[in-house]
């Protein structure tokens, strides 16, 4: 079997009483693009700064090619760093910042200026190496720190949050760059998010994180449609989750049971809005509030089970606010949750 190129292994990281990180362990393969998916405070950066070589686990161990990283410190490890500010040096132009890592290491002035323009069109700036970067959009200098961190050809690119400070068209022009850029130079990329739509179009795996822990890991369609946690299925936008108690749905007005049997291998269950059949069914719900959306209209549902939302296509005729509505929660439609939390 192939050695994993990059593999964290068990990684801990307490501050004080506060453990950021707990048993993390991920092998991840060469020019895999990750994502660590997860809200504020749940160890994604704690586990890139380890990476990076910016803080030391309390325990566990990062192996490249077999071989430990925690030896090595920080400027020899060949991981390149991308941050949610863009930290250009404002005094040097484009072209100088690109340059910065390869003058430090005192390469050859010829050799530094063909690194440079490689970078230039590598991020498509190129005609902009003497603007200073008060003169570049967001957009543009986020490319330049991008380009000043390709510039050495690290072996592994870690990307914190890097398009958050991106108004949501730039961002969505960004993340087509990065795959790009990814694809045409086979970067292993790892990138941090709290955004599930930009975890979900970018990654080839996803690792959602929780309370310093992985929740799940997946391809974005695993993630997207098979949450293995009630967490995972509310972070993905399943809005209607019930615990599974003795065969039954736990319900705020007590348990409830469906018409088909619900699975034994189930913590629970889940339903996107869309999911849920309006207009026929076993159930009776009372529209407490109504959405139209352009394209689709949804409803909160005052029912036995406690609120609900509801989403069907907005040719369907409205209801009103009081409208009482038949419904059903398929069961085969359902995500089967293996946790509950
Ligand atoms: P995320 O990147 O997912 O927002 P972090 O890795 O920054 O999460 O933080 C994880 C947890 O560790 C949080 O509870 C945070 O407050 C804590 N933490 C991070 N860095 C430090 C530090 N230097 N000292 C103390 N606690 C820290």
């Amino acid at each position: 079997m192939n050695r994993p190129f990059l593999q964290i292994r068990g990684i801990r990281k307490e501050y004080g009483p506060v453990t950021a990180v707990q048993d993390v362990t991920i092998d991840v393969a060469q020019g895999e693009f990750l994502t660590f998916l997860g809200p504020s405070g749940s160890g994604k950066s704690t586990t890139l700064y380890i990476l990076a070589g910016f803080e030391n686990p309390t325990r566990g161990d990062i192996l490249l090619n077999g071989e430990t990283l925690l030896a090595t410190p920080s400027h020899k490890r060949n991981i390149g760093m991308v941050f949610q500010r863009y930290t250009l040096f404002p005094h040097l132009s484009v072209g100088e910042n690109i340059a910065f890592p390869l003058k430090v290491r005192r390469l050859r002035k010829a050799e530094i200026d063909a690194k440079v323009r490689a970078m230039l069109k590598l991020v498509r700036l190129e005609g902009f190496e003497d603007r200073k970067p008060a003169q570049m959009s967001g957009g543009q200098q986020q490319r330049v720190a991008l380009a000043r961190s390709m510039v050495m050809e690290p072996k592994v690119l870690l990307l914190d949050e890097p398009l958050s400070n991106l108004d949501a068209r730039l961002r969505l022009e960004m993340r087509a760059e990065l795959q790009r850029v990814q694809k045409e130079t086979g970067v292993t990329m790892i990138f941090v998010t709290h955004d599930q739509g930009e975890a979900l179009s970018l990654a080839d795996r996803i690792v959602v994180m929780l309370n310093g822990a992985i929740e799940q890991i997946g391809t974005p369609e695993d993630i997207y449609n098979r949450p293995a946690s009630a967490f995972v299925a509310d972070f993905v936008g399943f809005e209607n989750i019930f615990a599974i108690e003795n065969g039954r749905l736990r319900a705020g007005n007590g348990p409830i049971a469906l018409a088909m049997p619900l699975p034994h291998d189930a913590a629970g269950l889940a339903w996107r809005p869309r999911m849920v059949t309006l207009g026929s069914g076993p159930f009776q719900g009372t529209v407490r509030g109504a959405a139209f959306s352009g394209s689709t209209r949804e409803y909160l549902l005052d029912t036995p089970l406690g609120a609900l939302k509801a989403e069907v296509d907005a040719a369907a005729p409205a209801h009103s606010a009081g409208t009482t509505l038949a419904f059903d929660l398929p069961v085969e439609k359902a995500a089967k949750l293996e946790r509950f939390n």
